[in-house]
């Protein structure tokens, strides 16, 4: 049997995009929710509930997708230069470099002479990958694309903050507070469940925490808009 039939998708390897997919959602969902929530508590007419929406969604989206960039971005510069530091090394103290290697494979778990020709292949091969990946910790795979991070957690971000905006548009307004709530807890529930299924974790846990943590934002921000309320004349 050949060995390419036993390549499983690991959940490491698409960790970079579920991640920044399922956070972009949670936010939109949590901060236009509780901006709602504020807002109505405040006193606001169904249609200022509106406006506030539609401004907290392009607001959200574009400071995600900067956001993103900005940190993919920083942990790509990190990693650059770190390896160029190795690189550097490599050159100037090869010997010290391949003695270095080696103790990483005896750390692992190998013989000292196993280890010795270990290190020595791999640095004749490939000495920066294999001290990128073996002493630095670099991996290509983990490594996330800046741009299709930004533009998907815009995206989702988007997906999230529209739950609340179709409740404000459906219900009827003596009903808007509270059916942007409902629609709020419920899709921070399924959201949590679907993000755990796709890591492969408790589909209960992972929906009560993002639920709970959601509840709390919308309940505070709920309170600090009743502080603010104004009478509609
Ligand atoms: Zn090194």
């Amino acid at each position: 049997m050949s060995l390419s039939h036993h390549q499983e998708l690991h959940v490491i390897q698409r960790s970079g995009w579920l991640r920044a997919a399922v956070l972009g959602a949670n936010d939109g969902i949590i901060s236009v929710t509780s901006l709602i929530m504020g807002m109505a508590a405040s006193g606001a007419s169904s249609q200022t509930l509106l406006v506030t929406c539609i401004a907290g969604l392009i607001s959200g989206a574009t400071s995600m997708a900067a956001g993103e960039y900005i940190s993919v971005k920083s942990q790509e510069d990190i990693e650059k230069s770190d390896l160029r530091f190795e690189a550097t090394e490599l050159e100037k103290n090869p010997h010290a470099e391949l003695k270095e290697l080696t103790e990483i494979y005896i750390s692992r778990g190998l013989k000292p002479e196993l280890a010795h020709e270990v290190a020595t292949q791999l640095t004749e091969h490939d000495a920066l990958g294999a001290h990128a990946r073996d002493e630095i910790g670099i991996h290509e795979n983990t490594a996330a694309n800046p741009i299709q991070a930004a533009l998907s957690s815009a995206a989702s971000f988007s997906c999230g903050a529209v739950l609340p905006m179709l409740a404000i548009l459906l219900s009827p307004s003596s009903w808007v507070a509270r059916s942007v709530l409902i629609t709020g807890i419920v899709s921070l529930a399924l959201l949590g469940a679907l993000s755990s299924y796709f890591a492969r974790t408790s589909m209960l846990k992972g929906s009560l925490r993002i639920t709970l943590w959601g509840i709390l934002a919308m309940a505070f921000s709920s309170w600090v808009g009743s502080l603010f309320h104004v009478t509609a004349i």
